[in-house]
């Protein structure tokens, strides 16, 4: 296929949209490692095709520079908490706001011991334990 810029911008867009290079190829009516060659050849960055929509993942990657937590942006995107982690483990994590107790972070990540962070992690404790429980009532 003689491609010229009209061409490579069509195949580029399906790319990016997702398609597959064989999908792509079978349009144009050639190969999928032709495809392949005219992304390549493109420099674009095609390492997020995968999501469902490449905004997506810079969506994404914007919440997190931002300091949302990964469950907070699973939740907006409507993703699995993974997929949060995987689009986004580059960016180092938020730090914890200082001097904030009573909370489970601040008893696992900051270590502290106080009351108020036992408490904290206790009740979230508890709360695992009768939802594994009332699991493993459902199993029987
Ligand atoms: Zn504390």
């Amino acid at each position: 296929m003689k491609t010229g810029p009209d061409q490579t911008e069509a195949v580029l867009y399906l790319v990016y949209s997702g398609w597959s290079l064989k999908q792509v190829g079978e349009l144009f009516g050639v190969s999928k490692q032709r495809i392949g060659q005219i992304t390549r050849a493109s420099g674009a960055d095609f390492r997020w095709r995968s999501l469902r929509s490449p905004f997506d993942a810079t969506a994404m990657r914007r919440d997190r520079i931002a300091g949302m937590t990964l469950s907070a942006i699973a939740q907006k995107h409507h993703c699995h908490f993974n997929t949060a982690w995987k689009w986004t483990r580059d960016i180092p994590r938020p730090p914890l706001k200082k001097n904030t107790h009573g909370t489970r972070p601040s008893y696992i990540r900051r270590g502290c011991r106080c009351e108020a962070c036992r408490a904290a992690n206790a009740a979230t404790q508890r709360a695992l334990q009768s939802k594994r429980r009332q699991h493993n009532l459902e199993g029987t």
